[in-house]
């Protein structure tokens, strides 16, 4: 749960805190449409899927499939990347505002 100002951790802790705890390393993710798995390639095991099947064949489309892991297999660098520029731009309005 997200904490207010003071009271535990801010959002952006807790997004610090999920990257730091998963597996680590580059993910990658299959593009056949149907398994959408994702795995660590330096740990070598699956470390998600999405693909969901049910007997009623719903659920995303295949594009979707391969669209939900791709978005998956790089959450963990997309989140670094937006991070390291929020900290950034922390320092920069911090160097402006004479902290
Ligand atoms: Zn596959």
């Amino acid at each position: 749960m997200t904490g207010v100002s003071g009271d535990g951790p801010t959002r952006e802790q807790e997004i610090r805190q999920r990257l730091a705890y998963r597996t680590q390393g580059e993910w990658s993710y299959c593009g056949c449409g149907h398994c959408g798995l994702v795995w660590s390639i330096e740990a070598d095991f699956i470390v998600a899927s999405a693909s969901i099947a049910d007997k009623y064949d719903s659920g995303p489309t295949k594009e979707g499939r391969i669209a939900n892991a791709e978005f998956i297999a790089n959450a963990p660098a997309d989140l670094a990347y937006l991070l390291g520029e929020v900290a950034q731009l922390r320092e920069q309005l911090a160097k402006q505002e004479g902290r």
